[in-house]
């Protein structure tokens, strides 16, 4: 409707930039934000803020990306190592991220972090003030930049602006511990339209609105008034591209790939974990679970392997830290255990795979783990059901992932019952094959109705409320 150009920001883009002696490195970025916004931004062309993961006082590079194809703009935003520790590491990492996945034990409450978060989003909005003109989209991503619409608002009156928040949002009660609370829920409803992935966020981001800004709030509609404009809300889950994981997993040498990773486990039956170092995903509870179906039932052990990818990330945050030699130590304990002369159980990955290794590994499976004790959507588990849609195989989820409510055709299990968990990975292993395959298109049909270009229709509705001013509600 507006004929502008898309300027997405958000706090990490497609890449992260290197500056070494050779040159600057363009090394891809791993994330569910990325796979979503990358292919959207590609097709409609246009500017992505971001920070690249640089430390420094000097300004940031403007790249065309992907590189050799030139489809949008990256304009780099670089930090101090000041802004990167209260900013990232703190506000963001020690204090968004847990208090929204509610570990509410491992929120650091430092009002020095508040204090650089807001610098950081001056930063951020004072670069898409510069790159931006009245008539542009603005689409803001995530909890790391939740003042940014207020700062964008405040020089750029009739901008379109809209937010998608990627985690889950936090009942009120845990919400209003954060001090900040009020001010983060200002910063937000300077936006048009804001985007979750399920309704449950949604009813408790209307409610921590309702009850810490006292906004007049229309359940019924989604929409709040708040400063004399209506911003609407709405439960739209990031769907994916499954053509693409289709294609792929038709392909010779990447079934030629799942078939070597599965000669190489030895094993009858394979399990598929994949995930970002992160302690809400349970990696040490799925751990726990197969260390407990191959103590409780002996005749699987030697005949089921666990394939575990971690993704590195936030390498610098002691707790990442520990949570990965955590796992170590558990993958160790379990293989010191159960290995036997010719098969060794969990096979281990510290490392990303690229989009074709990650399909070749969903191939080589018979059942994926997807177990997160919580997660925003989770988008793994949607690519490995459209990687196996023409075969066979089951998924295991928790019903925490936001995914649990779309994708109605996985096994359920509690990732904090270890029994639990073992019993299910027992059901799924043994499940009939056409019962896999009704899973599966059953799950196949929602992922194909709600796919990335369904949702990118969802948020990109984005009402330029300027033009219909409403009388001050508050
Ligand atoms: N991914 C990847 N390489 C890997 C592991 C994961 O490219 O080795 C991608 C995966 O395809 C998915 C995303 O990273 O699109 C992870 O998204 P998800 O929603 O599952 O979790 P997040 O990391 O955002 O918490």
């Amino acid at each position: 409707k507006t004929g502008g150009r898309l300027l997405v920001v958000s706090n990490r883009g497609a890449c992260t930039l290197r500056q070494t002696p050779g040159g600057l490195e363009i090394i891809p970025a791993v994330s569910g934000l990325v796979s979503a916004v990358e292919p959207i931004l590609r097709r409609e062309g246009g500017i992505w803020v971001a920070w690249g993961g640089r430390c420094g006082q000097e300004p940031g590079h403007l790249l065309p990306l992907p590189e050799g194809e030139s489809k949008y703009l990256f304009a780099e935003v670089v930090l101090s190592s000041e802004e990167i520790k209260g900013f990232y590491d703190g506000f963001s990492n020690s204090i968004m991220w847990p208090l929204c996945h509610g570990f509410l034990e491992k929120v650091q409450f430092e009002e020095n972090y508040w204090q650089l978060y807001r610098r950081v989003n001056e930063k951020f909005a004072r670069t898409v003030v510069k790159m931006s003109s009245h008539n542009d989209r603005v689409w803001v991503h995530d909890y790391h930049l939740t003042l940014l619409p207020a700062l964008i608002r405040r020089q750029r009156p009739v901008l379109s602006i809209s937010f998608f928040w990627h985690v889950p949002f936090p009942p009120v009660e845990l919400f209003a511990t954060l001090p900040w609370a009020g001010e983060i829920l200002r910063g937000l409803l300077a936006c048009d339209q804001i985007g979750f992935h399920t309704e449950s966020y949604v009813r408790n981001f209307l409610q921590a609105v309702e009850e810490i800004l006292r906004a007049r709030v229309d359940y019924l509609n989604s929409t709040i008034h708040w400063g004399g404009r209506k911003i609407r809300v709405i439960a739209a889950p990031i769907g994916i591209d499954w053509r693409e994981y289709l294609t792929l997993a038709a392909r010779e040498e990447i079934k030629g790939k799942a078939e070597q990773i599965r000669l190489a486990l030895q094993s009858d039956y394979v399990l598929l974990g994949v995930d970002r170092l992160d302690y809400t995903k349970g990696i040490p509870q799925r751990l726990q679970a197969f260390s407990h179906l191959l103590t409780n039932y002996p005749w699987l052990r030697g005949k089921v392997a666990l394939l575990q990818v971690v993704v590195p990330s936030r390498v610098e945050t002691a707790a990442y830290q520990s949570l990965r030699q955590e796992i170590e130590k558990l993958v160790g304990e379990i293989n010191g255990l159960f290995t036997t002369d010719y098969q060794v159980p969990v096979r281990y990955l510290y490392r990303s795979l690229t989009r074709q290794e990650l399909v070749g590994h969903y191939l080589a499976a018979d059942l994926a783990l997807v177990t997160p004790l919580r997660d925003g959507l989770n988008l793994v588990a949607k690519e490995y059901v459209a990687s196996k849609a023409r075969g066979t195989g089951g998924l295991l989820l928790s019903p925490f992932a936001g995914a649990a409510l779309q994708l109605k055709g996985a096994l359920l299990a509690n990732p904090y019952h270890p029994r639990e968990m073992a019993e299910q990975i027992k059901r799924g292993l043994e499940m009939p094959l056409p019962e896999q395959q009704q899973r599966l298109s059953s799950m196949m049909r929602i992922i194909r109705e709600q796919d990335l270009e369904w949702w990118w229709q969802q948020v990109k509705g984005m009402s330029n409320n300027a033009e219909q001013p409403e009388v001050a509600a508050n």
